[in-house]
């Protein structure tokens, strides 16, 4: 399961980021989450649920936001909306496809206090 993985690295992401930034704790963490980069957002809420627990972030809400992929056909230069569930052209069909944006985790907002 990699999602646990990642969980763990967003863990020692938010603790750094709230040194940094010398929070006494953290309310939530706003998480976007690429639909191509394969990451199932229900395995981070749980996985997030497992590594926090016990730490002093055991409070801290996980909101995960999915946005959409987009790629591009290297057939006919279309770009479209994709997810990994049907990734072909809409306009040819093709299965050439290059992922222009989506295959990233990325944190958008820290609440802290
Ligand atoms: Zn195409």
């Amino acid at each position: 399961m990699h999602e646990l993985g990642l969980c763990d690295a967003l863990l020692k992401k938010v603790k750094q980021i709230a040194e940094d930034n010398e929070l006494e704790g953290v309310n939530s963490v706003s998480l976007d989450i690429g639909m191509l980069s394969g990451v199932m957002p229900n395995f981070m809420a749980d996985c997030w649920e497992a590594v926090i627990d016990g730490t002093p972030f055991a409070e801290t809400k996980l909101l995960i936001r999915s946005v959409p992929g987009v790629a591009q056909c290297l057939d006919c230069g279309a770009s479209f909306e994709a997810d990994l569930e049907k990734l072909v052209c809409p306009v040819c069909n093709s299965l050439k496809l290059n992922p222009v944006s989506g295959r990233d985790m990325t944190i958008t907002e820290i609440e802290g206090y």
